[in-house]
């Protein structure tokens, strides 16, 4: 190729650079030193939901490449995405023993597409896992699950989930359940009440991480002070930048630093673009109503749900009804958090086939964007390792080592 750029003439070498310079922010093209960096990291994702898919869509093969959702193993291998938590979830709504009866059918479908697929998926519940996947050129499977309701009230339940290899558990979703005030809800309990301390208290015997995605202020600062172990925040954004109350204050950011933890930036464009937010909620109601209208729209079909979401968005970003979100937000979310949290304290939790995927972040082919804008920002080869995986896996370092430490000293109820 030398020689044919050799000859170019200065001409056609001037216009392409003029493209160049008119490029959309979604067309920059990654370096070789930031592909390489990306490709030695291991990067781990701590929020997806192509779990609903694999429930709901029962032809979904996750090892074939697909044109729609965000997720699967080729464009997983091709934007070097090495390990990823598949969302346990079950909007609030589904309650009591249909709730339970989910969340193990969405286990099932997790724990059988790494069966079924052995040379591609390795079904990981410990950093150790992670890392053996990666060695092995494997994706590591691992389950987070997202809403304490599935549990029913019951730590008998909370030992299966963990016994089963769901490795931290979000407290709420969008509605506040029995023991616990959820953000996008009324508060009820004042935080957390002593049975969600417990829950709390068990997740840290268990080892199970504790995630703070979803929770109202109060539950976050509850949850801070009950502890034992380093909390993560699976898939939550930065408030200062998009006013959403499911992204964190700049405070609970610090807390969470001081706990050792980790916050894991979203990609969904209403908790990116403060901007979009106020327009979609303008045009359809908040998160929650929307969500709530289309899974009726749907036919409680949750990967429809999403799917659906996402192309009546982009097609308003399209139409020009809704302001335009591309994927360099999502620097500006790390860069701020990093600020604030510092480098050892942030991730990535795309919420990738649950949201809205801002322009230039279509699928998890994208993801060495992301390197590579770091890069360009002056962060050192350590820090975004750091914050493609490194420190994710640290802190299931430290909640594993807390659980060793002190196991059984919970009361078990
Ligand atoms: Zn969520």
């Amino acid at each position: 190729m030398r020689a044919a750029s050799a000859l170019l003439p200065a001409i056609a070498a001037a216009a392409l650079a003029s493209t160049m310079l008119a490029q959309a922010p979604q067309d920059q093209a990654v370096s070789p030193r930031a592909r390489q960096l990306h490709d030695r990291a291991i990067v781990v994702d701590s929020h997806d939901d192509t779990t609903q898919r694999m429930l709901f869509d029962k032809t979904f093969d996750i090892t074939a490449r697909h044109k729609d959702g965000h997720i699967d193993v080729p464009r997983m291998r091709e934007g070097g995405l090495d390990a990823l938590f598949f969302s346990i979830w079950v909007p609030s709504d589904v309650t009591g023993p249909p709730a339970v009866k989910r969340a193990f059918d969405l286990i099932d479908r997790v724990r059988e597409a790494a069966r079924l697929h052995p040379n591609d998926l390795l079904l990981a519940t410990t950093a150790a896992d992670v890392r053996r996947a990666a060695a092995e050129h494997k994706i590591a499977a691992l389950m987070g699950m997202e809403g304490g309701h599935m549990i029913d009230d019951d730590l008998g339940l909370l030992r299966s989930y963990a016994a089963l290899g769901v490795r931290y558990m979000t407290l709420t979703h969008f509605k506040n359940n029995n023991w616990a005030d959820s953000s996008t809800d009324k508060a009820a309990h004042n935080g957390l009440t002593s049975l969600g301390k417990d829950v709390v208290r068990e997740m840290n015997r268990l080892g199970m991480m504790v995630d703070i995605s979803h929770v109202a202020d109060k539950t976050f600062w509850d949850v801070i002070e009950t502890t034992k172990a380093p909390v993560i925040a699976s898939h939550s954004s930065v408030r200062s930048i998009a006013n959403h109350p499911r992204n964190m204050t700049d405070d609970m950011m610090r807390a969470l630093a001081k706990n050792g933890g980790v916050m894991m930036i979203n990609y969904h464009a209403a908790f990116l673009s403060e901007e979009f937010r106020v327009a979609s909620e303008k045009k359809s109601g908040t998160v929650v109503e929307s969500m709530a209208a289309m899974s009726k729209k749907c036919g409680g079909n949750e990967a429809c749900t999403t799917l659906e979401s996402e192309r009546i968005d982009h097609e308003a970003m399209a139409r020009g009804e809704l302001p335009k979100v591309y994927w360099d937000k999502i620097v500006e979310h790390i860069d701020h958090a990093v600020k604030v949290a510092g480098a050892d304290h942030v991730g990535l939790g795309s919420d990738f086939d649950g949201a809205t995927m801002p322009i230039g972040m279509e699928d998890a082919s994208k993801l060495p964007k992301i390197t590579d804008a770091l890069l360009k920002k002056g962060y050192s080869d350590a820090d975004v390792e750091k914050i493609l995986g490194g420190n994710i896996l640290r802190v299931m370092e430290a909640v594993e080592r807390a659980a060793a430490a002190g196991g059984g000293r919970s009361s078990a109820r």
